[in-house]
């Protein structure tokens, strides 16, 4: 690792996807500022595993924990070279059953999955600026179809992703910003959740389940593609075919 290596923020990587990431930039020489909310174990065990890595227990849908976030990176290692937005939530809520949703996973959900991105942009944007970083969400396949876990969660991915082309317009040419739309990622958000496994082992075009490796294969060649902004790339074995 160089005096030089790049930065890179990834919210939500005590975890399943984020964590794959994270290790991920991590071997490919990158600097890495860990999160997760209310998972200091497993942030700092991981941070102890990857060559200068720090962990930030912080919430990112508060404008506090984005700051306190970007400013582990800025201020520990004096730059900020990409933020990767993949903290997210989500729970099983069948979409015809409306009642079922109440107003504080309504509100939760968007907080962390919609306005979390939106804070950690607009506290990473002036880094980011001066050493023409990029951003990358982690949307969903549940933003592009009208599917996923729950009505409110398909809603907030829908969003990142609409934001993506909204902040690749808004912050070009010195930030570039794109986004991954994963289908059924096996992680311990989406360990148990039957019978869907068994269908997309059964039906999708990869005819297998999707790992975390898989998305921070995608995260990692985005970070290398210097003329794509704005692209929503699913990785989904094909599901959104389906
Ligand atoms: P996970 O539950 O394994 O990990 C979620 C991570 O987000 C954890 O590190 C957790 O601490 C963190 N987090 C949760 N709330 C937070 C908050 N308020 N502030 C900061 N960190 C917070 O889940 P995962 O499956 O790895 O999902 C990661 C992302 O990928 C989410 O945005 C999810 O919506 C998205 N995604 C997952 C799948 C899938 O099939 N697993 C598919 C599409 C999209």
């Amino acid at each position: 690792m160089g005096v030089n290596a790049r930065v890179a923020v990834v919210t939500g990587s005590s975890s399943g996807i984020g964590k794959a990431i994270a290790s991920r930039l991590s071997h490919e020489g990158w600097l890495v500022v860990l999160n997760g909310y209310r998972t200091e174990e497993a942030g700092h065990a991981l941070a102890a595993s990857l060559p200068g890595a720090a962990y930030v227990d912080a919430d990112v849908s508060t404008s506090d924990g984005a700051h306190r976030l970007v400013d582990a990176a800025t201020a520990g290692f004096g730059r900020l070279d990409a933020l990767v937005n993949n903290a997210g939530i989500a729970r099983q809520i069948p979409h015809r059953d409306l009642d079922a949703v109440d107003d504080d996973f309504w509100d939760r959900v968007m907080s962390v999955n919609l306005k979390g991105p939106w804070n950690l942009a607009k506290a990473a944007r002036p880094h980011l600026v001066e050493t023409r970083g990029q951003i990358i969400n982690n949307a969903s396949l549940a933003g592009l179809t009208a599917a996923g876990s729950s009505i409110p969660y398909a809603i907030s991915k829908a969003g990142v992703i609409h934001m993506t082309k909204l902040l690749a317009r808004a912050l070009g040419p010195e930030i570039r910003v794109n986004a991954v739309a994963p289908g059924y990622i096996d992680t311990p958000l989406t360990h148990d959740w039957q019978p869907l496994r068994e269908s997309i082992e059964a039906n999708s075009p990869a005819r297998r389940l999707g790992a975390p490796d898989d998305v921070a294969e995608v995260v990692h060649g985005l970070l290398t593609m210097s003329y794509v902004t704005g692209a929503v790339i699913p990785v989904d074995g094909g599901l959104h075919l389906l």
